[in-house]
Formats: C-alpha cells, structure tokens, sequence
C-alpha cells in the first residue's frame, strides 16, 4: 500500500482550465496537486508536429481563441498574442461566393450584392449582429461572477432578439430574418460548431453554441493565438508553476473515494487525499471514477483535417486566396445543405457531402512554420467538418471515406485539384479524438453546452451552484468544459472552480481546515 499524501485540493486532468484552477487557487495559498494522464499538459489545447519530418507546429485541436475574456489573461499575468484577421469569412458559391470582412466595408457591400441582387441581405446580416451584439455586452460581463438569474440578463436587451436566440429554434430566426439559403448557412453555422442537431432542434441546443461562439468578450471575435493553441497552454502551465502548482504528468487518475468532508484520489502508485477534488475530465468521466452510475454518453460530431500544403490553392472565383482563406471559408454550409447532412447523418449514414469550414492559420501567424518552411510558400489548412458523427466514423475506411468527400467538396471551388499540394495531412474522428485526449464521444465540450445563467426557479445553495460548477457530491467541483459556462479554450471554468473553493473556504475558517460543513452562501 503506497504512503497516503495529503492536500488542499487535487485537480484530476490537465486541460487549459485545470491549469486556470491551480493557479488561482495556488496564489490563494492552498496547496494544489494537478495530476494529468498524458505525458504533458494542455488537453485540447496544444501544437504539435503532426507531420512526420516537416517542421510545423500546428494547433492539432482547437486552434482559435474568443471566449477566453481579457481580464482573465490580464489577472493571470499571460504574455498571448492573439491575432485579428481582416476576413470574417468567405463562401465559394457556383463562380462566385460571399466575402465578409471582419470589419465589413466595400468588398463586404459589392459581395452581398453581387449575390444576392440587393442590399436588403447585408442590412439584415448588420441588423441581426448589431442586436447580437446587445446579448452578447449584457452576457461577457457575467462569464467570470457567479450565475445570474435569466431576468437580469433579459431585462437588458430587446425581447426580439431574445426570443430569436434563447426562446426558438435559431433556424426560425434564420429563415425569418435572411432571403438567401447560403447566407442562412453562414449565419448558422455558428450554431454547430462541434453540436450535432438540426438548426430547427427544439432542444435549442444548437441555439446554446450559437450564443457561445458570439458572446466572446462582448465581440464574439475569434482570433489566431500566435504561436497555435501550444503557446495559450504554454503560458498558463508557466504561470502554474509560478504559483506552485505541483503539475504530475503520465499520472492517470483511477478511482475517487468522496466523502463528506474531502476525497481520496488514486492511481497506478499514488494515494492522495484532498479537502477538494476539482474534475478538470468530462462529467461523464467524473461519474465513472466516483462510481456513480454514467450519464448518457456524449457524441462528438466533427471531423477534423490538418493540412500542410505548399501554396494555397486558387479558386474558380478568382478571388485573391490569401484573402478568400484568412477566416473561415465554409464548403457546403447553405442552410439547406447543412439541414440536409444533418438528416442523412441522424438516420446512422455519413452525409453524401461535407459540410464544413477551412482555416489557414499561417496567413495570420507564420511562426508555427520552421524557417525553411516559413521562407516557402507553404501554408497550413484546418478543416472542421461539421455532421459526422462518432457511430457514423466507426473506422479508417469512413475517415478515408469521409476525407475524399472533403477533397471532392473543397475541389469543386478550386481552379487547380488540390491534391498535388499537399505535403501533409492528418485527420481525426472523434473516436480518435476520445482516444487522445479522454474526451468521452469526442464531444469537443465535453457534452452539450448549457445556458450561461440561472432559471428564474433555480436557487443556488452553495458556491459550487452559485458559480455553475457543482456536482452531486459538496467537496467535487467541476472546473473543465463540462462546468455550465465551460465550453471552449476560455479558462472560465477553471476560474469559476477556483472561485467557488474560495468562496467556501472563508465560511469554513480558511485553507485546510474545512471540517464537516457543505459550503454555505456569501453572495
Ligand atoms: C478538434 C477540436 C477543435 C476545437 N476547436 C476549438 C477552438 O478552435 N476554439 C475553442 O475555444 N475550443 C475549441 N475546442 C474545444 C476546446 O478545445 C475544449 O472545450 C477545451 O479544450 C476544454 O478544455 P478543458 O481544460 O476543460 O479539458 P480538456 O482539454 O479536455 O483537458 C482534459 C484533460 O484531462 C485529461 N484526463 C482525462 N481523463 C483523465 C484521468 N482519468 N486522469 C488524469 N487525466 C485525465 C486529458 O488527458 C486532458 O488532458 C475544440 C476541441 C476539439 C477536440
């Protein structure tokens, strides 16, 4: 039987938002263990080289930042670049396609017109993003205070947009407000970014990633971490370690033991007992190793595509391709063609085409390249397919099948096949992608994203409620992208994990002497 260590809190996992909870509980004083099963830190949130003898330093998962809000880099002291690009998007269509610039101006106006015969699309793409935009200034704000009740946040925008994003089906909303099928798309693609649902869902799930990918620090701006998502992870262990975190990597949680007042953490040769275990793995991984029956398990449904290419390939638009691939150039993203993948893939096929979204990172941000590499034309493309689910991608022949579709949709724009430029590929399923990273399904949230606020019924007992990171047992808090306001590369759960501890302790007489008392309200 190994010797019993004992501490503050112990963090199981060692994603970006156990690295956040550390840290914030580490400067407070308390001593804080993080135990993560893979040979380094970050989760999802790395670079690596991922082609064999090439010297590129991709983002291998996530690879765009906006939810992760300002004042949390600015507390936590994180020296981040992260990058504006000047297009928004850009949609290849028949000969031509939709150009949006990130601020929009005349190539925006000239797009939207040449597209759709009118300015009455573009005034309606500028009216529904201005209201966003009032969500969005009333909810950035609260991402990092305890939950707030629905009412307060409602009370302060116009109830038109609120019942667009929070009351129906965003495919309502959509079609109500846009003429154009492919304008429709484009909007709503937002709404399935690593969801699987249809944009008319009545569980409004979709509805719920729409508002994550538009309230990111009251802009909804997304933007290239310079360096790939390797150097956000880089810096948060660096300020980790600063505060004295003890970071225990190749150490994979088995078992936890929670009791009333702490918990036993165990694995293959160590036994540690903390007053508080903070889960930064999905909740479905939390409940098998507390031995509590599992929620239903989540199902990822994206497939993923690193490229390396030797030059950007041109398209039959004849649009500059430095310009057309510098945001997100959506392939198969028509409201219709969207609605009709998600049908085939709901009914158990792989949709007959892709749908999905490409990113060159490299035009925003060439240092991830080596300098041989970053002195050649060579650039790096993300694809993010969107509808194809994990029972859909069962093996290597769906993902090869599932990646010629991809070449066949992304070819169809091209003025040249893009196959002889490419220099290297990878792709992953999600049940690739919950081998790597223990993300149960390969649900990139680590399950369905839930609504940043309260219900008006919803009465928070203790912090751990308060800050929307509780789970059934008093001393286990959630502090990964399972937490209520935890989806994407933010850092909010861990802060809010960290906040809610803090919060306790106070009432429980301060760090490592929390006795037999559930955490009681301060706010
Ligand atoms: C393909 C893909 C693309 C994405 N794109 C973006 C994007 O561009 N922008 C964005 O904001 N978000 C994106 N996301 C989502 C984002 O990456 C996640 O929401 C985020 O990484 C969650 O961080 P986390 O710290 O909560 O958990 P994770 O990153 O999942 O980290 C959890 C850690 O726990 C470890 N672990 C699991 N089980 C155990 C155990 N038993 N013992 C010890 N350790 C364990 C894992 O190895 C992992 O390191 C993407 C995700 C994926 C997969």
């Amino acid at each position: 039987m190994e010797a019993t260590e004992k501490h503050d809190v112990v963090i199981v996992g060692g994603g970006h938002n156990a690295l956040v909870a550390g840290t914030y509980l580490a400067r407070a004083g308390l001593s804080v263990t993080l135990l993560e099963r893979l040979p380094h830190v970050g989760g999802a949130a790395i670079s690596a080289p991922v082609f064999d003898g090439l010297d590129a330093r991709l983002s291998r998962y996530s690879y765009l930042v906006s939810l992760m809000p300002q004042a949390l880099i600015d507390e936590l002291g994180l020296d981040l670049e992260l990058r504006s690009r000047d297009t928004a998007s850009y949609t290849p269509y028949d000969d031509g396609g939709l150009l949006v610039e990130t601020a929009p101006g005349q190539a925006t106006e000239e797009s939207f017109r040449t597209l759709t015969g009118s300015d009455d699309e573009l005034e309606a793409w500028r009216r529904f993003y201005a209201e966003v935009g009032t969500v969005a200034d009333a909810i950035a704000p609260t991402l990092l205070e305890p939950l707030p009740h629905i009412g307060e946040l409602r009370d302060q925008v116009e109830m038109a947009i609120w019942t667009d994003l929070v009351d129906e089906p965003i495919g309502t909303a959509l079609e109500r407000r846009f003429a154009h099928d492919l304008v429709r798309g484009v909007v709503g693609t937002d709404a399935l970014i690593g969801t699987f649902a249809s944009l008319h869902d009545r569980s409004l799930v979709q509805n719920r990633c729409f508002l994550y990918h538009l309230i990111g620090n009251g802009t909804g701006e997304w933007r290239v971490p310079v360096g790939g998502m390797g150097a956000v992870t880089a810096e948060l262990e660096r300020v980790a370690r600063g505060a004295g975190v003890d970071i225990r990597t190749n150490c994979e949680v088995d078992g936890i033991d929670a009791y009333d007042v702490g918990a036993t953490v165990c694995g293959d040769g160590f036994v540690i007992e903390a007053d508080w275990v903070l889960s930064g793995v999905a909740p479905y991984v939390l409940a098998r190793l507390i031995g509590k029956p599992t929620p239903p398990k989540p199902s990822g449904s994206q497939f993923k595509i690193n490229l390396l290419v030797s030059r950007l390939p041109r398209l039959r638009s004849g649009i500059d391709p430095a310009i057309a691939f510098a945001g997100t150039l959506h392939i198969g993203e028509s409201m219709s063609e969207l609605e009709r993948a998600y049908a085939q893939a709901a009914a158990g096929a792989l949709p007959e085409r892709a749908s999905g979204e490409l990113y060159c990172h490299t035009l925003t941000d060439r240092s991830i390249l080596g300098p041989e590499l970053a002195d050649s034309g060579a650039q790096t493309l993300t694809y993010f397919g969107l509808h194809t689910p994990y029972e859909v991608l069962p093996d290597e022949t769906a993902a090869a099948t599932a990646y010629e579709q991809f070449l066949t949709a992304i070819n169809a724009h091209l003025a040249e096949p893009i196959e002889p430029l490419i220099l290297g590929v990878e792709h992953k399923t999600p049940a690739q992608i919950e081998d790597a990273l223990a993300m149960p399904g390969g649900h990139i949230f680590h399950g369905d994203l839930q609504w940043p606020w309260l219900e008006e019924d919803e009465k928070p007992r203790h912090p751990g409620e308060r800050w929307g990171v509780a789970t059934s047992h008093p001393r286990v808090l959630l502090c990964g992208s399972g937490a209520r306001r935890g989806g994407a590369v933010s850092g909010i759960a861990g802060h809010n994990a960290a906040h809610a501890i803090l919060d306790a302790l106070p009432i429980m007489g301060g760090p490592g002497t929390a006795d037999n008392v559930a955490p009681a309200s301060r706010h």
